[in-house]
């Protein structure tokens, strides 16, 4: 294995922490103590990371419908995006930190020529107060210089890397995505059909990539489909997309073909469309031989008017409320949902149980998200600058309150509170998803399991923090139900500890962690990761309380043991835009 000489296109800009501290009020700072919610990560909800597209089009303005692509898929990462493309004899790539129409102008989309493209936008934890890596980033292949674009977490990122370090490969990012472009590289001997299958058979974990050469755009899915991966044709005839979710082909005028099937690569050029499938390592014990979709795009990560197995994500979510009126009633007077994603849910809890359903809580749709906020306190007035309470519905009702998931607790919470300071008499809480138990380790942003508040609590201690009067999640049975295929072709892990893939013993901390605080620049920032390694590890976690019995690798325990310490930080600030000949 050579060293490595390619140049990761993306930049890393380390910046520094730029959060305001807040004043703290005693009372509030202890409440918030009593979860040891010391993490960094914002929000209560696992968060998904990174939304892939690519396009094939000759003579069409590729570089405009990557951005309408991307802009459909923002949802999926609000860090940081880009657009890479080929004209044939150039590609052209623009990163930069931001939101997608932060990011491009026409000026920018002007200065990307070419027919076919790969584009990427990524969300990362506002914890990590300083730091990106956005996408697509370069590789090489037999085929010439090549952008990849991936959604998804490898779990066996570190022991690959440290692998090709000891090999002399010099990696730029603590992205494991860059594991995927340096393997790519080393593979160059081989025909790209081939050094695609060998690197698939060198990682483990979850990954949908986008690709291309200077004239084939490649789309491919891990062995168990962890992450969603679409294949759409432009209704023009002009050629064909790869999209995250279906909800990006309708804005860049493509039409839904399929899903791509676990473990399948798709070729698309001017020759035609190919697909080759990975079987390499059908005898692999460390991972299930099954697909394993996550099933919680159905529940809250998917956009609702994308479709996943054939199924639509707003109908299985109002499936969803359905099913829990009928397992868990209670007697009301209105049901209303925690924008946006459990509405759905909460109207057909309203259609199941026959209470009326309206409007009670309004989101400002100008705050992205919550976890934008670096720090606990400044989470807590996130809530409140997100959603306010109607008190003209809420006052003197009983409120069935459906909410999509509660991870740390800390945001339910208040919202209960809130819809009682509205005057509201009593608080029922339904969740439309089974209790959040284990972490996830396949690119969604969850917590350490000891900030899970489902970790180790009945649900009437679960009840008693939130200060609601009854609380009640769906079964996993009716959850399976609601989605309308079979439990066991899906990932549930963080629901049932049944993780799909082993997770290894080096993965100690609360996600994917490549290096740890010294390794990813100074001032206690932390790691660099386009899809989930980002992250501020809090190493409180060994994986024996992490993980299930038999759910990962009888390694060493001890902390840190393969940690990245001294893991070069790239340091850039501003876009990055670069033209380079292929
Ligand atoms: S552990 Fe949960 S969030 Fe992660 S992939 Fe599995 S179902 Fe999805």
């Amino acid at each position: 294995m050579s060293r490595c000489s390619s140049p990761c296109a993306a930049p890393c800009r380390n910046s520094s922490p730029s959060s305001a501290s807040l004043p703290v009020a005693d009372g509030e700072a202890s409440e918030f103590q009593e979860l040891e919610l010391d993490n960094v990560h914002a929000g209560d909800r696992p968060q998904e990371e990174c939304g892939v597209f690519g396009i094939f089009a000759p003579g069409v303005d590729v570089a405009r419908r990557a951005f309408f692509g991307i802009f459909a898929l923002q949802h999926r990462g609000q860090e940081s995006a880009g657009i890479a493309v080929s004209d044939g004899s150039n590609m052209s790539l623009h990163t930069d930190m931001g939101l997608v129409n932060q990011i491009f102008n026409e000026e920018i989309l002007s200065s990307l020529p070419g027919d076919l493209a790969v584009a990427h936008n990524r969300y990362s934890t506002t914890g990590s107060s300083e730091l990106c890596n956005a996408q697509p980033i370069w590789m090489q292949s037999s085929e010439g210089r090549m952008a990849l674009a991936h959604n998804g977490n490898l779990v066996n990122a570190l022991s690959v890397r440290l692998e090709m370090e000891a090999a002399g490969v010099v990696f730029e990012t603590s992205m494991d995505t860059e594991i995927i472009a340096r393997t790519m590289d080393a593979l160059v001997h081989l025909r790209l059909e081939e050094a695609l299958l060998e690197m698939m058979s060198r990682i483990r974990g979850a990954y949908s990539l986008v690709m291309m050469t200077r004239d084939t755009l490649i789309g491919l899915r891990d062995p168990n489909g962890v992450r969603p991966l679409c294949l759409g044709r432009m209704i023009d005839g002009s050629g064909y997309v790869f999209a995250s979710e279906t909800c990006a082909l309708t804005v860049v005028g493509a039409e839904f073909v399929r899903e791509l099937e676990p473990g399948e690569i798709v070729f698309i050029n001017r020759e035609g469309v190919e697909s080759v499938f990975y079987h390499g390592d059908a005898e692999a014990e460390d991972r299930d031989e099954r697909p394993a979709l996550c099933i919680f795009e159905f529940i809250y990560l998917a956009r609702p008017d994308s479709q996943l197995r054939g199924r639509n994500v707003h109908g299985a979510r109002r499936k969803m409320g359905e099913l829990l009126a009928r397992q868990a009633p209670v007697e009301a007077d209105v049901v209303i949902g925690v924008p946006d994603s459990g509405l759905p849910a909460a109207i057909g809890y309203a259609a199941g149980s026959g209470i009326p359903y309206q409007e009670g809580l309004i989101k400002n749709r100008y705050i992205a998200r919550t976890f934008i906020q670096p720090d606990q306190l400044q989470r807590e007035l996130g809530v409140r600058l997100k959603l306010t309470p109607l008190n003209e519905v809420l006052e003197g009702q009983r409120v069935v309150v459906v909410e999509d998931s509660i991870v740390r607790g800390t945001t339910t919470k208040r919202i209960v509170q809130m819809i009682r300071e509205a005057g509201a008499k009593e608080v029922h809480l339904r969740i439309s998803s089974p209790p959040y138990k284990w972490p996830c380790f396949y690119g969604i942003d969850t917590a350490a399991r000891k900030d899970l508040i489902a970790y180790g609590r009945s649900v009437e201690e679960i009840r008693q923090y939130n200060g609601a009067d009854s609380l009640a999640y769906i079964s996993m049975d009716n959850l399976v139900e609601a989605v309308g295929h079979p439990k066991q072709e899906f990932c549930r892990a963080c629901f049932d500890g049944e993780y799909p893939i082993r997770v290894p013993h080096d993965i100690k901390y609360t996600k994917l962690v490549l290096g740890d605080d010294e390794a990813n620049g100074a001032n206690g920032s932390h790691g660099a990761n386009g899809n989930g390694s980002n992250h501020a590890h809090t190493g409180v976690d060994s994986l024996a309380e992490m993980l299930p019995n038999g759910a990962g690798d009888p390694g060493p325990e001890s902390e840190g043991e393969n940690s990245l310490e001294g893991a070069p930080g790239r340091e850039e600030s501003g876009a990055h835009h670069e033209v380079v000949a292929v």
